[in-house]
């Protein structure tokens, strides 16, 4: 599943969050996709890393504010900073996923993480 669906299905699942991943009675946009996929609570930042690679190796500009981080952290800025509603990330997401055929693969027009940058490390 990509992860604009994902995160857009689990948004039905649970109300909004914020400044947290999941709990009981909600979830931000990444902890909705993780409760879209099935994903345990104690595994959740190692479902993300595995379901969804590309989101954590390509940066990109946060659409409001224009400061760059990996994709993750976007989402969570964008749930948490801005207080965007998961449909709206969802569809920012929708904009620069790859395709299915391509997952794992950085989207075209868009630069890896570089190395020096703190790759790997998931804002929650
Ligand atoms: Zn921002």
């Amino acid at each position: 599943m990509r992860l604009s669906e994902a995160i857009r299905l689990g948004a039905m699942m649970r109300s909004q969050a914020f400044r947290t991943l999941l709990r009981d009675d909600g979830a931000c946009a990444l902890g909705a996709a993780l409760l879209a996929v099935g994903a345990r609570p104690e595994e959740a930042v190692r479902s993300a890393l595995n379901r969804w690679p590309w989101a954590s190796t390509v940066s990109a500009d946060c659409p409001r504010c224009g400061r760059s981080r990996t994709v993750f952290r976007v989402i969570t800025h964008l749930n948490d900073r801005h207080r965007w509603t998961r449909e709206q990330i969802a569809t920012w997401v929708a904009g620069i996923e790859p395709a299915d055929v391509l997952q794992g693969q950085a989207p075209l027009g868009l630069a890896p993480y570089g190395a020096d940058r703190g790759r790997g490390a998931l804002a929650v």
